[in-house]
């Protein structure tokens, strides 16, 4: 047997000022035939993993490009078109094939497509035809659209947000996609649309058991192959976004359907419940200064870089000097200008410094005033888990009693290594404010004495319900209550 594997991904906040070219493809990851190293990045798992299982089965594995970029805002037309066409050219030269196995991302959007995933699957089905598999893996964070699931065979997404199983999911899709080629199974794809978007944390319940019960009916009921919750992606401003739920069956298409609706009507159940409550700024300052003991952590859940936003708001600190807050720190406001002219003025020096909330409405002011240029780091990293996350250049800056990162490549705040790498020791400050929404949890945690979730201004479109959308369903909850029409309940 031949096998093709490729992958192209990123996640597109249509609402991000920032967009992307093939120059953040080559930041994160542009890897061409044969060159992605060992260890997957998120989406590029079913090219590693497909590596040892075809070395196993001793079938030929044919490498195309692996591309993905920091999610980010728009996606350049060429960009986009430059990267599939290489990969279709790749496909070609590589014909014939028993199946194409890809690592998606699935909410991309590119200037003039909608669905670029979709119309990558969509051509790679012309290519090889209606008899060759073509399956991919997807991140929950995604759009499932039409386009996509008639184009191909069976799609996979993780199940787990923070995405700690993205291995255990390409293994799930090499299994799948094996056991089709042997002809030991015939996947089929149901969905049911649950005509609602919110986010699904399964670090906490009701999320947690719902996945829990998903792994299990895997397990136990040999009809179904795998079951996946599209969580949808509410920054990404498309017709076909929102929560979806696929079951792939071995053939018993009214099985899964019915499967996928009963699943999606129990989530549908508990829409608006799977989120940790957050606070406004005031409260998040206020309980912060009240508490005994340090350091508290605030996270300002929306503005992360890792959903696609600038990083840049300075809404937090602000209310931090409206509160003459000191023992404070602040990691990370971007601004590549202000890290500049920090490098030029160099350690030690008094400068007047406008810095923060530049990108975009909804992140505060920028912030003038004459700081201290206390480190300045070329290239700085911070841990996360067994891998490094560079955030660029950076400069600690000192306003008012409360140290400041500044950094010049966008990264949401993993780890307390951060503040530790720029000279600051984040277990013995007071309060930390980070930018991140979940995947902060395991390492913060273990030096927080306590974490408050805020919800700081709108640097991202975090309620549905309010959101300026043009092209995102109208029948869906929370812009809609009732969705489904089930009348009062
Ligand atoms: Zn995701």
């Amino acid at each position: 047997m031949r096998l093709f594997t490729a992958v192209l991904a990123t996640e597109t906040n249509t609402f991000s000022p920032i967009c992307i070219d093939r120059r953040a493809f080559e930041a994160s990851l542009y890897a061409p035939p044969g060159q992605h190293p060992a260890t997957p990045t998120l989406c590029s798992a079913p090219l590693t993993v497909g590596r040892q299982v075809m070395r196993e089965w001793g079938w030929e594995l044919i490498e195309g490009t692996a591309a993905w970029a920091d999610p980010a805002g728009l996606v350049n037309r060429q960009t986009f078109e430059t990267l599939r066409d290489e990969i279709l050219d790749q496909l070609k030269a590589a014909l014939p094939v028993n199946g194409v196995v890809l690592g998606l991302h699935g909410a991309m959007v590119a200037d003039g497509y909608e669905d670029p995933e979709g119309d990558l699957l969509a051509r790679i089905r012309e290519l090889v035809g209606p008899d060759v598999l073509v399956c991919a893996s997807l991140d929950p964070h995604s759009h499932l659209t039409a386009k996509r699931v008639a184009a191909a065979d069976f799609l996979v997404a993780f199940k787990e947000f923070p995405h700690t199983d993205f291995v255990d999911r390409a293994e799930d899709l090499w299994r799948i996609a094996i056991d089709t080629l042997e002809g030991r199974v015939k996947p089929v794809m149901s969905v049911f649309d649950c005509k609602m978007i919110d986010v699904f944390p399964t670090s906490r319940e009701p999320m947690r058991s719902f996945v829990d019960r998903l792994l299990e009916i895997e397990e136990t009921d040999p009809d179904i192959l795998s079951l996946s919750v599209i969580h949808g992606f509410m920054a990404g401003d498309v017709a076909e976004m929102g929560t979806k739920i696929l079951a792939v069956t071995n053939d018993r298409p009214d099985k899964g359907s019915h499967l996928a609706r009963e699943l999606g009507m129990a989530l549908f159940a508990n829409r608006g419940t799977f989120m940790a409550p957050q606070m406004d700024e005031k409260s998040a300052v206020t309980q912060a200064l009240a508490n005994k003991t340090g350091p508290v952590v605030i996270a300002d859940v929306w503005d992360n870089p890792g959903g696609g936003t600038a990083g840049d708001a300075t809404i937090l600190l602000q209310e931090l000097l409206d509160n003459s807050a000191t023992d404070a720190a602040v990691g990370t406001i971007w601004d590549p200008v202000a890290v500049q002219i920090c490098m030029a003025a160099g350690e030690g020096a008094e400068i007047p410094l406008r810095f923060g909330a530049k990108s975009a409405p909804g992140t505060g002011n920028p912030v003038d005033g004459r700081v201290e240029v206390i480190r300045l780091v070329h290239n700085a990293q911070m841990q996360f888990g067994e891998s490094r996350v560079p955030f660029g250049d950076a400069a600690h800056v000192r306003l008012a009693g409360i140290d400041i990162i500044l950094n010049s490549t966008r990264a949401q705040g993993f780890d307390p290594s951060l503040f530790s790498v720029m000279g600051i020791d984040p277990a013995s400050r007071k309060i930390l404010v980070i930018k991140s929404t979940n995947h902060f949890h395991a390492s913060f945690s273990k030096i927080a004495s306590r974490i408050l979730y805020c919800a700081a201004g709108t640097p991202y479109p975090n309620d549905p319900a309010k959101t300026d959308y043009r092209r995102a369903p109208k029948n869906i909850w929370p812009r809609v209550a009732d969705p489904h029409g089930q009348g009062a309940s």
